[in-house]
């Protein structure tokens, strides 16, 4: 009944996981949510009011595809004062999210049989929607251990005269990695010379806690002509459900993706368009709370995770996760359970200790877990508890 097509994509483990999560607390159960990237902390109340005086004014049908002219305006602003790129309107494009938006670019630039580069670990749609695109994601195994390194012999390995384009995320989502500057510059220096894209998503922007975030399409005119630039309001304004990301780039692909988003979704919805709008021209005090907040935090999950035996767990620089190593949990066992691998491991501790995390494999990194400490602090101090008690059953 569905295409073959579809056959070969998974779908999305982090909301899998966070559905079932939030089902086992519907049921009265006492879950403890560490699966999902969701900041936890409500829209700011300034922002939710420019939509509420959109409404007002009957702010309420389609928009142009591209999104609303004074939100791409704010946009461009964004692009020039945060990443020193300068963009012209026909340059921007803002579709329902930064998935979305990703979503259109391998769309847009895919044909048939098109590999994309993406460093592994790695978000869990990325490969899906290449594949979804008729591309082939070929993976390149990044260093997370100290910092975020691409290894420039390993990237040039995989380069092939398929290669359509390379994914780059910093900061880095499931590891919590920043690329430096140096290390931008050198992957910059290497791709420069090659007939291929560069994919950049940075919904992390904001959350760095080490170190400062570089646009890499900001270091030299080359570099940006082969450069698409994602970001979003959901991480940095706490706006998940409103559904808005947006995109830089070549003049091409975005009329591309304009053509492919005219024949979907038409455009991002016109209310969320002028939120976005208030909160990338609106005062900026809630995004540095936010940070902050998300620093105590990072600093009390991974000082409580490295005390559990047996787990190791590199400190994040940036986003909200913390990826440590459960490998040595592979192989253990507890009265039915056996934990051949991370989703047994993630199952296990759903069930039994009543946590979600996410399984490592959905990053492609089955030594690995992954705990969101994007909740408060009484919930990821419970959680890691629990993970404690749950992980000191296990035997073998
Ligand atoms: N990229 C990364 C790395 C993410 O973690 C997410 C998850 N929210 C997205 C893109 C998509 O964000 P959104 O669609 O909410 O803008
Ligand atoms: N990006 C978030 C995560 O990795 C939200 C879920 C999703 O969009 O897949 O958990």
């Amino acid at each position: 009944m569905i295409s073959e097509r579809l056959s070969r994509v998974a779908p999305s483990a982090t909301l899998a996981i966070s559905t079932r999560a939030k089902e086992m607390l519907r049921e009265g159960r006492r879950v403890i949510n560490l699966s999902v990237g969701e900041p936890d902390f409500d829209t700011p109340t300034f922002i939710k009011e420019v939509a509420i005086q959109a409404l007002r004014e009957g702010f309420t049908k389609y928009t142009p595809v591209a999104g609303i002219p004074e939100l791409i305006q704010a946009i461009r602003e964004k692009f020039e004062r945060d990443n020193n790129l300068s963009y012209s309107n026909s340059q921007i494009m803002v579709s329902c999210g930064a998935k979305e938006v990703l979503y259109n670019t391998f769309q847009a630039i895919c044909n048939q049989g098109d590999e994309v580069i993406i460093p592994s670990p790695y978000w869990v749609s990325y490969p899906e929607q290449v594949k979804l695109a008729g591309g082939v994601p070929v993976f390149v195994s990044l260093d997370f251990q100290r910092g975020l390194r691409l290894e420039r012999e390993r990237l040039r390995q995989v380069i092939s005269p398929r290669t359509k384009a390379l994914v780059l995320n910093s900061p880095h989502n499931p590891t919590g990695g920043v690329f430096s500057l140096e290390e931008l510059e050198e992957i910059a220096e290497l791709v420069v010379t090659q007939d291929f894209l560069i994919i950049t998503d940075e919904i992390y922007e904001k959350l760095i806690y080490e170190g400062t975030h570089v646009s890499i399409a900001s270091l030299g005119k080359e570099i940006e002509k082969k450069t698409i630039t994602i970001n979003g309001v959901s991480k940095t304004y706490s706006m998940t459900g409103w559904r808005i990301g947006y995109v830089g780039g070549p003049r091409e692909v975005i009329e591309g993706m304009k053509k492919i988003q005219s024949q979907s979704t038409s455009c991002a919805n016109s209310i969320a368009q002028k939120a976005a709008m208030g909160a990338l021209l609106g005062p900026q005090d809630d995004v540095e709370k936010a940070r902050c907040e998300f620093e105590k935090r990072r600093e009390v999950i991974v000082d409580r995770a490295s005390q559990i035996e047996g787990m190791t767990c590199p400190k994040p620089q940036g986003a909200f996760y913390i990826f440590p190593d459960i490998s040595s949990f592979l192989g253990t066992f507890d009265g039915d359970w056996i934990i051949r691998n991370s989703v047994d491991l993630a199952k296990y501790l759903l069930e039994k200790a009543e946590v979600a995390t996410v399984p490592g494999s959905a990053f492609g990194a089955d030594n690995h877990l992954r705990l969101s400490y994007a909740t408060s602090l009484d919930q990821i101090n419970e959680g890691v508890d629990r993970i404690k008690e749950a992980l000191g059953n296990l035997k073998g």
